[in-house]
């Protein structure tokens, strides 16, 4: 039984299917839609360069042949870890092991947003569906978050000819997810588009007229008008089955190196799971982890135990410009950037050791750094000092 049939259920299954495992597979998702893939929501699909077919992360006859039991549209509403059951629209389910893929939910509205029209999330299909029709050329578009979620919006409008603010709370866009230089490259791309951002930017008071959202006004006095906004605050695990389920939960399902839980039979994976990394409890919320931890619990379920250890990435693209991050750069005390003509790579070290690198266009540095981690090669702040460092000669040495 695997509860959430996103990337990561969608992993757990396949992985089940790929390490012998020949009994039933249940995968149970809430939205009516089959397992697709979230990350082209703020891009092709916002742009509509693709259609919901292209999302889908397996044709509709895979699963059949897979024979594996997709049921959309339906939520587990309760798990009993004793009995060993799951409630499903009223009815109860058995399950001999169980995988909680249950992701992430948008963070609630900040005050004044919730329940006006032309305010819109952008996490479902049907969100950006919802906000299609108002995303017109014209239009004046605020965005709330200058995160990924903020940034992707940002950029696809701005290229549809909307007239975009993004206001971000904190003192630079990408605050948490990245150093200020990968933030200034990122601010300076958008401002060349014409989108005005306002970091550091507090939000007094929202205005309406007859529910429809009319504008804001800013701690600073300044107000601003709008047609309609994307509200991109960030997420929260989705722990509330597990916790009345009585596990384990701590910004996330709490799990062990093979991504199993605090009781028997039950496992989690992807967004919503909190596992050990570098020593600490991390959450990573990324395509990466939903699919590597995924196989991890699923090779655990089949008897093949293995530590999950990974080397995380992530991607972002904004205009024609790619961003793409190897490592976690927590706690790291430097940064040392390289660039060549047009492109641009920031390393995070700790100690004199590099642990992430954002690269900028530089899909070439991208490969290398991530082959080098996987190997577990260490860079070093003199490899990085010397002019004619280069990854890819590094690999090959
Ligand atoms: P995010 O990356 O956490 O960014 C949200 C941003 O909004 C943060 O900088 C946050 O600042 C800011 N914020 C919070 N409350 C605010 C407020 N009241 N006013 C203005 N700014 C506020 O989350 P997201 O962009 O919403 O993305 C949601 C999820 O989708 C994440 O898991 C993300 O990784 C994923 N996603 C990933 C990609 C990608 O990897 N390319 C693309 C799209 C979405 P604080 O930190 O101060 O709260």
């Amino acid at each position: 039984m695997i509860i959430g049939a996103g990337q990561a259920g969608e992993s757990v299954a396949m992985g089940l299917r790929a390490g012998g495992y020949g009994g039933d597979i249940l995968l149970v998702g809430e939205e009516p839609y089959l397992p697709y893939q979230r990350p082209p929501l703020s891009k092709k699909y916002l742009s509509g360069e693709w259609d919901r077919e292209r999302l889908l992360l397996r044709p509709d006859d895979f699963w059949r042949r897979m024979e594996i039991e997709v049921v959309t549209g339906k939520a587990v509403t309760a798990v009993d870890a004793e009995r060993r059951t799951v409630a499903i629209d009223g009815s109860t389910v058995g399950w001999s092991k169980l995988a909680f893929a249950t992701g992430t939910e948008p963070r609630p509205m900040p005050d004044g947003f919730a329940r006006l029209r032309a305010v819109y999330r952008l996490r479902t299909i049907d969100d950006v569906d919802r906000l299609r029709p108002d995303f017109q050329p014209g239009k004046r578009l605020l965005v709330i978050g200058g995160g990924y979620i903020g940034l992707e919006t940002a950029a696809v409008a701005a290229m549809a000819g909307l007239d975009v603010t993004v206001i971000e709370r904190a003192s630079r866009i990408l605050e948490r997810v990245a150093c200020s230089r990968t933030s200034d490259h990122f601010r300076a791309l958008h401002q060349s588009k014409g989108v005005r951002l306002i970091e550091n930017g507090a939000i007094a008071s929202v205005s309406s007229q007859d529910g429809q959202l009319t504008g804001l006004t800013l701690a600073d006095g300044e107000s601003l008008a709008a047609d309609l906004a994307v509200v991109g605050v960030g997420v929260l695990p989705r722990i509330d089955l597990a916790e009345r389920a009585g596990l384990h939960c701590d910004n996330g399902i709490v799990v062990d190196l093979h991504g199993r839980a605090s009781k028997e039979g039950i496992w989690a994976a992807g967004d919503c799971a909190n596992f050990p990394f570098g020593g600490l409890q991390t959450r990573l919320e990324s395509v990466q982890n939903a699919v590597d931890l995924a196989e991890i619990v699923a090779d655990d379920m089949l008897g093949k135990t293995r530590d999950y250890k990974p080397v995380p990435w992530f991607w972002s693209d904004q205009y024609d410009t790619k961003l793409q991050i190897v490592g976690l750069n927590r706690s790291y005390d430097s940064v040392v950037a390289k660039r060549a003509e047009r492109t641009f790579a920031h390393w995070y070290l700790r100690d004199g050791v590099a642990v992430a690198v954002d690269t900028i266009n530089d899909g070439r540095t991208y490969m290398a750094a991530r082959k080098l981690f996987e190997k577990g090669v260490k860079i070093t702040a003199e490899d990085l000092a010397r002019p004619d460092f280069d990854p890819v000669t590094l690999l090959r040495g």
